[in-house]
């Protein structure tokens, strides 16, 4: 083990308990059971010291996921990047593409079952959009109304 070779973070951490590491420390492999499939995994020392020392990883980060499950999910999460830059350059024409919006909807399904901390509104509001009903075309539905619903106004009273 190597903590000079950590990141600042992960250096102030240790400041902030008291704790002090040495060379002769090392690091113990750590064994878990992945959150998602429920199969046992190991995070090596080996793996820890390439985690912390040369990515530079907080080292209170724990693994929750086998090496399968986190490569899904880092996939997922850069498919769900990629929709999300799309959205944000093209939200008016998307909105009416049903495949688009289902795609990224079932990536936003499928992220919390691997990070319980992924949270997002924007599986709401695919839901809500593919859940309308199409409209007859000699109806057009106020354009503006839907695109916002998402981001409501706070009030705009202000107390004296
Ligand atoms: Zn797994």
């Amino acid at each position: 083990m190597d903590a000079t070779q950590w990141s600042e973070e992960s250096k102030r951490s240790c400041l902030h308990c008291g704790h002090t590491y040495s060379a002769s420390d090392r690091y113990n492999d750590i064994h878990y059971t992945c959150r998602r499939c429920a199969s046992p995994a190991v995070f090596t020392a080996a793996d820890q010291k390439r985690s912390f020392e040369v990515k530079k990883n907080y080292i209170w980060q724990s693994r929750h996921l086998c090496p399968a499950c986190h490569a899904e999910w880092v996939q997922l999460k850069a498919k769900d990047r990629a929709c999300q830059a799309r959205w944000t350059e093209d939200r008016r024409l998307l909105m009416q593409d049903k495949e688009f919006m289902r795609d990224w909807l079932q990536v936003l399904e499928a992220l919390p079952t691997y990070d319980s901390r992924k949270q997002s509104s924007m599986k709401t509001c695919l839901r809500k959009l593919l859940n309308q009903r199409s409209e007859p075309k000699q109806r057009p539905a106020p354009a503006s109304t839907a695109i916002d619903a998402h981001h409501p106004q706070p009030p705009a009273e202000s107390s004296p």
